[in-house]
């Protein structure tokens, strides 16, 4: 990838504060892809893709060290649980074969597994030594008459939001439009109803969650035609561009691709989230507004006002247990905002939330809903995080699985909210989780057991340090 084509991606028009520095969402610092590189950033994004052989093209440590670190699932293939990399070593370097090893490796991947596509994931090395993947890929694509996408995305071309925004750019350009979707089976088909196209953008399926609001758009009469990138198939993807609306469900990550599908097909888009039943809500009304259909409206308001009303029955014993919780929140991107969203709902009081990976939107967004006077923290360090808890008194931790020590060895409750979980919060159903998750670990006796001094302390017992 060349340098005019990296400036590009930075340059992103939808981006409302796209008027300052051309530098993307958050400028790369030395050692800032310790928090994830471009290839991190791209195969993150693309790696939901179930039926497709993800190939890292580059040392083994590139693949080994992220592959699979999302807790994306899927309905059907289990393709993309399968780490596959062209493993290189300085032998393949010193004797220039790298572009062989991965024309093999695709020729592997696609006999071995029957693959609907196969993408190739560039990394630093071979981007290195020049090994010119979209070359090799094609040749590949023509022996062994499978779909090759590369994707040039090696670390060193900045941060893991660049990564995210390559991996839309390489779907647009190789994938988008090459198919078409299949007609709305006879099944799904209504008296009276017409059945409306629509693509999520930036949703992950983390923990199975999307499946909480699905039946719910099968009831609206919305069919998604593609989920880029969570329990999605290479065939989805191929038929976005036939798509009626689109919501940009993660601002962050794959905002290009909606712009691209706005400017090149004239396909409307949204961004919201489905954390929370108030964003929810909104979400199914922003997708009636755009596709201008008064029954859809009609169908929707109903469909709000049933799933409210038996959502905050089904939540009030958890907000009567979790009313006025102090929380500090320390996430990234989209979760900055939404997640508060959830929490308010639930009647939690958020303190301060983390920033160091939001974008200016995603800030705005937080100040919106947190009023002005919000704690934004961008130091994440464990020291920073501690302080703020003490400060501002926070009874939990949220935050990603990397926090999760931090807040054990300081005897805080704590909630893993990032991709690695196990739970799923999404839709008015996820918050029952949500609300459930916290009340367990906010009341669990442990933390009564853990910060009251040591039995032996009591005791007296010699040579044993006071509170050890
Ligand atoms: S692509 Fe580069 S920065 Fe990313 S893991 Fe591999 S070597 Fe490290």
């Amino acid at each position: 990838m060349q340098a005019k084509d990296i400036a590009e991606l930075l340059n992103e028009p939808a981006c409302t504060h796209n008027t300052k520095s051309k530098s993307g969402c958050a400028r790369p610092k030395p050692g800032s892809t310790a928090g994830g590189c471009s290839f991190d950033g791209a195969q993150i994004a693309l790696l939901p893709i179930a039926d497709v052989a993800h190939i890292v093209h580059g040392p083994i440590a590139c693949a080994g060290s992220s592959w699979d670190n999302r807790g994306t699932r899927s309905s059907g293939p289990t393709l993309y649980r399968i780490g596959m990399t062209t493993d290189l070593t300085e032998q393949d370097v010193i004797m220039g074969r790298s572009e062989k090893r991965l024309f093999h490796a695709i020729k592997q991947a696609v006999d071995g597994y029957a693959p609907k596509a196969v993408f190739v994931y560039n990394t630093c090395v071979p981007a290195l030594t020049g090994d010119d993947i979209g070359a090799v890929c094609k040749a590949a694509a023509e022996k062994c008459g499978v779909p090759v996408v590369p994707v040039d995305c090696a670390g060193f071309y900045g941060t893991k939001n660049l990564g995210n925004r390559i991996a839309g750019e390489a779907m647009f350009k190789y994938v988008v439009g090459t198919a078409e979707p299949l007609p709305v089976p006879a099944g799904a088909q209504r008296p009276g109803i017409t059945v409306h196209d629509v693509n999520l953008i930036g949703e992950y399926n983390i923990a199975g969650e999307f499946w909480n609001v699905l039946p719910l758009f099968d009831e609206l009469g919305l069919r998604i035609l593609c989920t880029l990138s969570g329990d999605a198939r290479f065939h989805d993807v191929q038929t976005m561009h036939r798509a009626e609306a689109n919501m940009v469900v993660c601002a962050k990550a794959l905002l290009n691709v909606a712009r691209k599908l706005q400017t090149d097909y004239k396909i409307p888009f949204f961004e919201g989230s489905f954390y929370g039943v108030t964003d929810t809500s909104m979400a199914f009304r922003e997708f009636a507004k755009l596709l201008n259909d008064p029954q859809l409206s009609e169908r929707t308001e109903a469909l709000i006002v049933r799933e409210e009303a038996k959502i905050n029955v089904a939540l009030d014993p958890w907000r009567e247990k979790l009313r006025g919780k102090r929380v500090l929140l320390y996430t990234g991107g989209v979760k900055s905002w939404s997640i508060v969203s959830a929490l308010q709902d639930l009647g939690l009081e958020v303190v301060a939330t983390g920033t160091s990976k939001s974008t200016e939107e995603d800030k705005a967004r937080i100040r919106e809903i947190m009023g002005e006077k919000t704690k934004m923290i961008t130091d994440g360090s464990p020291k920073a995080l501690l302080g703020v808890v003490k400060e501002y008194q926070a009874d939990i931790l949220i935050a990603g699985g990397r926090n999760m020590y931090t807040a054990l060895k300081a005897k805080i409750p704590f909630l893993d909210i990032n991709q690695e979980r196990e739970f799923g919060y999404e839709g008015y159903s996820g918050m029952i989780e949500l609300a459930r998750q916290l009340a367990l670990t906010l009341q669990s006796p442990v933390w009564q057991s853990v910060r009251k001094p040591a039995p032996w302390a009591k005791s007296g017992v010699p040579g044993v340090e006071l509170g050890a």
